[in-house]
């Protein structure tokens, strides 16, 4: 045996059902363990900080190692009682995919190195353009790591279709809710600031159309290129869609490319109340989804769907002289021609097979749940003289501050206020609650996006909530 990294048949079977083993008991137990986690720099430090070691220590004592001191120090993004940012309810069938995927190492750049992983792609990504009403015959897209790559994808590809190689004047337009990931994705492109507007959002956080035509009228009065606007699908703040049937309108009239950012909030088309509030989405050019958000998938998997498959191929095709021999027939796509890296993960994996064991009619179920759930939340709190609404629930995503109505608070008192009872949820640990500014107000964001998560889970939480903020009251002698 010359490989110094082999091990017997016996230890590896032995290792791999300890490993499932721990992750069956999170799976299991996940409920009873806290879904914060808090540790400094030094603490972190304290337990890892080393060198490399020269010589090796037994397998079960690294991972013994691990288990007692990497995994608790997470937080548990698919608790039912993480309520921040958006949630990660991943599903065991799609994990176990995942080791699969990992442990045969499948290559998931070109057709002829594994054309299983290509045409599950394929199919997956048909699956999701159905979903859309997007055109699956010319139509088609790629797995990313995220939403974030799947955004950069687009708008390297709306750049190239609109404008080729002069974009020295051309000018992208987004609204002040769109996700920081379109401003890293822009800022990588090498757009100056005065390419980039970023427009005030209406009242209820959606981009104002006035505002948007005023402001292509005036570019072009300046000789400038309008290409592309960007609207969003959920915003992660409030789960709010642009008005997504007047912008595709106005891309069609002024030929800008039409970019939806559904990250998060695509995936309601499953629910017949999502489906509404995402009329018009399938008018993109392009449009991001990461299924790792709502369609329940662990990290990483974002995807990008496009109305023209060659759209990507002509952005991405390199022809250099050591994949000459991979190339193979159009029909036969390698998917490192459809995006920006050559080796790549198989995505797909888990998301196919996750969807055909447990069927689409699971994810509707729980998607629907996820939106009842926000709505339900809402009826609660509007119940209450204590608690105040700030963004009504929206893709299952509800915005609220404490303001008690007999306390007459001012603006700065109920800011310091809701700030404070979510510092002190997350210093309890209970639930992963964290705020947001909307409107230049401190508000309190649940993203209920887990089909975990029940009416009890959030009661608890608020009752939480009521409590700190009742001390907090007393401590001020208000
Ligand atoms: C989460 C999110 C992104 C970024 O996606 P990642 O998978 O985190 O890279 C982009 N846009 C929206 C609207 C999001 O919610």
């Amino acid at each position: 045996m010359n490989s110094p990294f082999e091990l017997s048949k016996e230890e590896m079977q032995s290792y791999g059902y300890k490993i499932v083993d721990i992750i069956v008991n999170h799976f299991t137990n996940e409920e009873n363990k806290k879904p914060v986690t808090k540790a400094s720099r030094e603490e972190m430090d304290s337990i890892f900080l080393s060198e490399a070691p020269e010589k090796g220590t037994s397998a079960d004592e690294v991972l013994d190692f691990v288990t007692n001191n990497v995994l608790p120090n997470s937080n548990i993004s698919s608790h039912p009682k993480s309520f921040s940012f958006v949630p990660g309810p991943s599903n065991f069938i799609s994990a176990m995919a995942d080791s699969l995927a990992t442990g045969f190492n499948i290559f998931s750049g070109g057709w002829i190195v594994s054309p299983a992983a290509a045409e599950l792609e394929i199919v997956t990504l048909n699956w999701l353009l159905k979903m859309f009403n997007f055109p699956v015959a010319e139509g088609g897209g790629i797995f990313t790591s995220g939403g974030s790559m799947a955004n950069l994808t687009a708008l390297v590809t709306a750049r190239r279709v609109k404008c080729g190689e002069d974009f020295s004047n051309a000018v992208i337009y987004l609204s002040d809710q769109a996700h920081s990931s379109n401003i890293k994705a822009i800022t990588v492109l090498g757009f100056k600031k005065d390419q980039v507007k970023i427009l005030p959002t209406d009242l209820e956080f959606k981009f104002s159309i006035n505002k948007l035509k005023n402001e292509i009228a005036k570019d072009k009065l300046e000789g400038k290129k309008p290409f592309c606007i960007i609207a969003s699908a959920g915003t992660t703040n409030t789960g709010t869609v642009d008005p997504l049937d007047t912008l595709a309108d106005i891309c069609e009239k002024e030929n800008l490319w039409f970019h939806i950012d559904g990250a998060y909030g695509a995936a309601a088309i499953l629910s017949k109340k999502g489906s509404r509030t995402l009329r018009g989405i399938e008018r993109a050019d392009s449009l991001t989804v990461d299924p790792h958000k709502w369609f329940f998938q662990p990290y990483e998997i974002g995807c990008l769907l496009v109305k023209d498959s060659s759209w990507l191929s002509g952005t991405f095709s390199e022809k250099p002289e050591y994949l000459r021999d991979i190339e193979g027939n159009e029909s036969e796509i390698n998917f490192y021609d459809y995006g920006i890296q050559l080796t790549r993960r198989f995505r797909a994996l888990k998301f196919y097979m996750s969807i055909k064991t447990f069927g689409l009619e699971a994810f509707k179920k729980a998607i629907t749940y996820n939106i009842d759930l926000a709505d339900k939340t809402e009826e609660i709190l509007r119940k209450s003289t204590d608690w105040e609404i700030v963004s009504p629930a929206t893709l299952a995503i509800i915005n609220f501050r404490y303001n008690p109505l007999d306390k007459n608070l001012s603006e700065k008192e109920l800011d310091t206020l809701n700030q404070e009872i979510s510092t002190r949820v997350v210093d309890s640990k209970e639930a992963f609650l964290v705020t947001t500014i909307l409107q230049n107000q401190v508000v309190i964001r649940m993203c209920l996006i887990n089909p975990r998560t029940t009416l009890k889970h959030i009661q608890d939480t608020l009752k939480e909530c009521d409590d700190f903020a009742k001390e907090i009251l007393l401590e001020w002698k208000k």
